[in-house]
Order: C-alpha cells, then sequence, then structure tokens
C-alpha cells in the first residue's frame, strides 16, 4: 500500500489542483477590450446583446443582468412580492446566498429537508412545510442536476406559490429535455468564476413574465423610471421618477462583453464537464462505500460539482481526516455545504431548533472533488488515484457490503 502524504508520503500531485476555476481566451480578452475602447464601460450596448443572447439559449422571453447572482436573487425575492411575514421555503444545502435573499427583504426562510438520493430539496418535505404565509418556494439545482420541476410545480399550483429556481449550479442542464431558465416563474443564473460561465461577478434572472421582468429592472436601477407609459407627472425631457425602493445592482458593459463571449464556449464547457464526471462515475461505482452522485432519469445534469460520500459506516475516519488526507496528497478538494440553518447567524435569529436530517446525513459525508472543463485527463487521473490512495488506507477491514 502506498503511504498517504499526510503521513509523510509523496503527494499525488506536486501542486494543488483547484475545485474550480474560469477558462478565458483570446476571444475573451479580445471581447473586453474593445468595451474599454468604446463609449460606453457600463449602461452600453452590451447589456441588452448579453440578455438577448441568454434568454435565446435557455428558452425565455426575457433576461435580466446583475452585479452578481445574489444580487439578481434579491431581485427575484422583491418581483415576488416577499415580505414581513412572507415564508420562503428552500433547501439548505445550498449557498448562503439561496436564503439571505429571503432575509433582505424581511421574508422568513422555511427550511425543507432533502431527498437521500438527488440530495435536491425534497417535493414531500415542501408539503408539510407549506402555512398560509408561505408565498414561494426557492429550489436549488444542486451540483448541475435540475430539481424535480414536475413535482413542484403541482406544489405551487395547489398551494398558490411562485417558484425561484437557483439554477447557479445548473446553466446548460435539462429536464425532461427542456432547458433550465424555462422552467420556473423567476431562474437565476450566477457568472462567478467557477460557475459554468463567467463575468467576473454577475448573475440574470431569466421569465417568460412581462410583468416580472418589469419589475426586476426597476428594483435593478434604483427603483427609477422614466416610461411615460407610468410615470405620474413629465416636468421635462430630463425627468424620472422613483416608485420603489431600488438599488444600483446593475451589470457593468465589461462584464456582459465578457459574458457573450464565454457563452459561445458553454456547450463545448458543459460537454468537458459531463465526460469528467462519466469518468469519476466510472472510476468509483466500483468501491463499495463511496456513494456516488445518483442521477434522476429525467435530469441532464450540466455537472456544476462533483460530490461523493464515503459513507460512515465503511471508513475507520471521519470525513474530516478523509478531507486532510486528500488534501495533503494536494486535491482541492471542498465541501458543499454547510446547512444554511447552522450558520451562528441564522442560530441567533431562531433556527436553532430546526434539524433537517438528511441534511445532516449529507454533510457528515459529502466531499466534492475537483471539476472544471480545463481539467486535463491526466488531472482527473491525479484525483482517481488519490482517491483509491486513501480508499485503501481508511476502508474498514472487517466491512461486508450486501
Ligand atoms: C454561486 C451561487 C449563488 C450566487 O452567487 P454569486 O456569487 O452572488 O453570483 C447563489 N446560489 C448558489 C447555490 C450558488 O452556488
Amino acid at each position: 500500500m502506498e503511504e498517504l502524504a499526510l503521513e509523510g508520503g509523496q503527494p499525488v500531485r506536486k501542486n494543488l489542483l483547484p475545485y474550480g476555476k474560469q477558462w478565458l481566451d483570446e476571444n475573451d480578452r479580445a471581447a473586453v477590450l474593445s468595451v474599454l475602447e468604446s463609449d460606453f464601460i457600463t449602461q452600453g450596448p452590451m447589456i441588452p446583446r448579453f440578455e438577448e443572447a441568454v434568454a435565446t439559449y435557455v428558452g425565455a422571453k426575457f433576461a435580466v443582468a446583475f452585479c452578481n447572482g445574489t444580487a439578481a436573487l434579491h431581485a427575484a425575492c422583491f418581483a415576488a412580492e416577499i415580505g414581513n411575514g412572507d415564508e420562503v421555503i428552500t433547501t439548505p444545502i445550498t449557498f448562503l446566498a439561496s436564503s439571505n435573499c429571503v432575509l433582505y427583504q424581511g421574508g422568513t426562510p422555511v427550511f425543507a429537508d432533502i431527498k437521500p438520493d438527488t440530495y435536491n430539496i425534497d417535493p414531500v418535505s415542501i408539503e408539510s412545510k407549506i402555512t398560509s404565509r408561505t408565498k414561494a418556494i426557492i429550489a436549488v439545482d444542486f451540483t448541475g442536476q435540475p430539481v424535480e420541476v414536475n413535482e413542484i410545480h403541482r406544489i405551487a399550483r395547489d398551494h398558490n406559490l411562485l417558484v425561484i429556481q437557483d439554477a447557479a449550479h445548473s446553466l446548460g442542464a435539462k429536464y425532461s429535455d427542456k432547458k433550465v431558465g424555462s422552467l420556473a416563474d423567476m431562474t437565476m443564473f450566477s457568472f462567478h468564476p467557477v460557475k459554468h460561465i463567467t463575468t467576473g461577478e454577475g448573475g440574470v434572472i431569466t421569465t417568460d413574465s412581462q410583468r416580472l421582468y418589469e419589475k426586476l429592472l426597476l428594483f435593478r436601477n434604483h427603483g427609477m423610471t422614466r416610461n411615460q407609459d407610468i410615470i405620474m407627472r413629465n416636468e421635462g425631457p430630463w425627468y424620472y421618477e422613483m416608485h420603489e425602493l431600488g438599488y444600483n445592482y446593475r451589470m457593468t458593459d465589461l462584464q456582459a462583453a465578457l459574458g457573450l463571449s464565454q457563452l459561445n464556449r458553454l456547450d463545448d464547457f458543459v460537454e468537458r464537464r459531463r465526460e469528467i464526471a462519466m469518468k469519476y462515475q466510472n472510476s468509483f461505482i466500483e468501491m463499495p462505500g463511496i456513494q456516488i452522485p445518483y442521477q434522476h432519469p429525467q435530469s441532464n445534469s450540466s455537472w456544476h460539482l462533483y460530490v461523493i460520500r464515503f459513507k460512515k459506516e465503511a471508513f475507520d475516519k471521519n470525513r474530516r481526516d478523509i478531507f486532510a488526507a486528500l488534501r495533503a496528497e494536494n486535491i482541492g478538494v471542498n465541501v458543499h455545504y454547510i446547512p444554511v440553518y447552522r450558520q451562528p447567524y441564522y442560530q441567533q435569529i431562531g433556527y436553532e431548533q430546526t434539524h433537517c436530517v438528511e441534511a445532516e446525513s449529507y454533510y457528515e459525508e459529502a466531499i466534492t472533488l475537483p471539476l472544471f472543463p480545463r481539467m486535463t485527463n491526466e488531472d482527473v487521473q491525479d484525483v482517481v488515484r488519490a482517491v483509491k490512495k486513501i480508499y485503501d488506507a481508511y476502508l474498514r477491514t472487517n466491512i461486508r457490503f450486501s
């Protein structure tokens, strides 16, 4: 057996392989430079072009770009008219933004449990959390695998709820052959550098609703309008009115140009992510004790993350030790995510009784392996070798798998 790097052996890699990373090329740089040399570096022509391209790609009528995905989610909660006392059901296994956006609007996030196989929000748990104050569901396509859209829509119809899809992980993914972005009342995509395409920081909401679209535009720009059809007076050509308390959540033209250029390579990026994920699946499927990501038959994931679970009962060491051993091999593993209600802030504002059984069990065992399009096949092999090395060292000797 090879000696683990953690115990003084040779690490599998000389330098750290990160879990995610952007891929920029000559065209991306040229696109940004051309905006730098133009008249508008913000509020110019690139924003509507990028928005139209995103809307077309996902098959939605409208897209509104924001300075980041979190701002986009905040705007979606505003457009959904979330306010004091309103409850919004979401998952605890997500990035903080998916529930913070509800708090920004004075609403109350309510955490439903996840499914033990997909790790996405469980429709049965959603139904059990509905009260007369429930207004919306924020469903997160965790790791890039779409949530069970049909079930969630049925619940939303039955209880008159709005569905916001947090698709930060699932640009390019499909559910029953329909692209994510055209499946919910509003869908959010993030363009942070670890996501499928990047604008540095950036986000977008897609929707088919003219009414929601107009609210999103208003919110992005201080609640200000010059629209002749809705202003109350007109004092002259300079005149504008503020109708809502909005923010400055605008994207710049530099970012939009980068996004437009990156969008050209999105399908290649997703294809490469799927290829790497399949290599992982094939490598780990024969390793009992490791739970590989289950894929729902109706979903076609775009694989933002690849998460495996080291089943507690199968190993001598816990997740913390396994994580440290992988890092010592220079594999940039990560954990996505700490259940949101465990955060000190959430504990202080009333979530100390919240406990989602499946989310907790997931959190104890999950490790995210590196996955990004620019990874070479050798990088993938390094990850597989490191996992096998640690598996051989830490697997319980007397374990029997049924
Ligand atoms: C990345 C991400 C967001 C948005 O993040 P920004 O960094 O603000 O663009 C929201 N939800 C999830 C699940 C994410 O992964």
